[in-house]
């Protein structure tokens, strides 16, 4: 009998245990001042404007969402950043990855030029899986999550939009909404704590939301601290603006190897890539608009020339500013006319819990097919709607001084996600300015890169 219990209680502290050191189970303690199933949006200018320089006007934080800048990464820099390495949090997240599993790849080098290194990596073999180089999706190496690159149903476009929330994104997201149409949105961290109300829109309209890290950079370059610091950062703040925590992401400029994807597997994270680009975001800039115009007419065309009469696609565009909103609005008739199936990659893929929590429930591609396109409560709706609402009573007293809005500025509206990191700063949000010097260099990898 005694023997029978103590073996009870060591069973039981056993199961303690792991369950508070399994590193996927790091979003239960993430806190969320909303209930994803019961949104409603301020009645403020920034929220219905249609004039990008008064969306993206700055505002008040909302009191809801408990954001203190001191606890979270600065607004563009490595995730690593203000000390965000080194918390409690971070460390006991660190220490419960069992790092000796990891695939034995380095670190990659950057170019001078804001390119990637490809010295000494034979992409022929391609042994790490190093999409940069060779575009694998599959990995090389063991317990790592394969990547999602194409919608499996034939003649189906699935539709993602990249860089987001853009504080000028009202008539886009209006027009999707009007038309039913239902995205993957990769969400920048940065751009979530600046623009809540943008990520808010994004869940209340029932898109697919996934993380596209804090920082943006070419994430292979990052250590493997800095690597978990962009993705579970991301996580934290997606969580805490719109009440879900992502199961899946996407890496800037698709730079991802096995190294990469292993540590993103342990945060239950699955990576979306693509296979067909727009280059939509250098419309107007490093690309002539027709030369944009032009791929979307020839994936366009693809609906219905046979291509994609085995499986679908996974179509490259962005919401990073009104030249890429623009082309979207413009092109998506067609596209709808071209195919038989237009949607976000979770309800292509028939994933219908895409975040952590089982909060919202996604159509499943037969119901989405058969007219039912909206997202419905999941199997933990109750549960969830409780712990937002404890985010919400802890947060009245840190509204002053955490100011997540954004900052005033007109040059954000029509420039892009790199736009509004340099008016992230200007004004009274604490947040340091971004010298341009930052922004031509991530130009400059996104020339390189795409
Ligand atoms: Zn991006």
């Amino acid at each position: 009998m005694y023997i029978k219990s103590i073996a009870a209680s060591i069973a039981v502290a056993q199961t303690m245990v792991s369950a508070a050191t399994s590193s996927q189970d790091y979003w239960k303690s993430f806190i969320s001042g909303t209930d994803p199933l019961n949104i409603t949006l301020p009645n403020l200018k920034q929220v219905d404007s249609y004039d990008p320089v008064t969306e993206c006007t700055y505002y008040e934080t909302p009191a809801q969402f408990h954001y203190d800048e001191t606890k979270w990464p600065t607004m563009w820099e490595t995730a690593t950043s203000n000390g965000m390495d080194k918390t409690a949090e971070f460390t006991a997240l660190y220490n419960s990855i069992k790092w000796s599993s990891m695939p034995n790849i380095p670190v990659r080098k950057a170019t001078s030029d804001g390119g990637l290194d490809f010295t000494g990596y034979d992409q022929d073999k391609d042994q790490d899986c190093w999409w940069s180089a060779s575009t694998c999706t599959k990995p090389k190496h063991p317990d790592i999550n394969e990547d999602i690159y194409q919608c499996p149903e034939p003649d189906t476009w699935g539709l993602t939009y990249d860089d987001g929330p853009n504080c000028s994104h009202n008539a886009f997201y209006d027009y999707l909404e009007q038309q039913k149409l239902k995205a993957s949105m990769f969400y920048i961290g940065s751009n979530v704590v600046n623009w809540p109300y943008g990520a808010m829109r994004g869940i209340k309209d029932g898109h697919h939301l996934a993380d596209h890290t804090w920082s943006h950079q070419l994430m292979t370059t990052l250590t493997n601290k800095e690597v978990l610091a962009e993705l579970y950062y991301t996580q934290k703040a997606i969580k805490l603006v719109t009440g879900v925590t992502p199961l899946y992401w996407r890496p800037a400029f698709g730079d991802v190897d096995d190294r990469v994807r292993w540590i993103a597997t342990q945060l239950n994270l699955t990576t979306i890539l693509w296979n067909l680009d727009t280059d939509d975001w250098a419309a107007g800039n490093s690309e002539p608009v027709t030369t944009v115009q032009q791929n979307y007419d020839d994936f366009i065309a693809m609906g219905s020339n046979g291509t994609f009469k085995q499986n679908g696609n996974i179509v490259l565009t962005h919401e990073i500013d009104n030249m890429t909103m623009s082309l979207a609005i413009k092109n998506l008739p067609q596209i709808t006319k071209s195919y038989k199936n237009v949607m976000d990659v979770a309800t292509c893929m028939n994933i219908t819990y895409p975040y952590q929590e089982k909060t919202i429930k996604f159509p499943s591609f037969a119901d989405f097919v058969s007219g039912k396109k909206d997202t419905t409560a999941g199997s933990n709706s109750t549960a969830s709607a409780a712990g937002s609402s404890s985010g919400v009573a802890s947060s009245k007293s840190s509204a002053a001084s955490g100011s997540a809005a954004g900052a005033a500025s007109g040059s954000a509206a029509s420039g892009s996600a790199v736009s509004a990191e340099q008016s992230t700063a200007a004004t009274s949000a604490g947040f340091k300015p971004v010298p341009s010097f930052a922004v031509a260099a991530v130009l400059t990898f996104m020339a390189a890169l795409l």
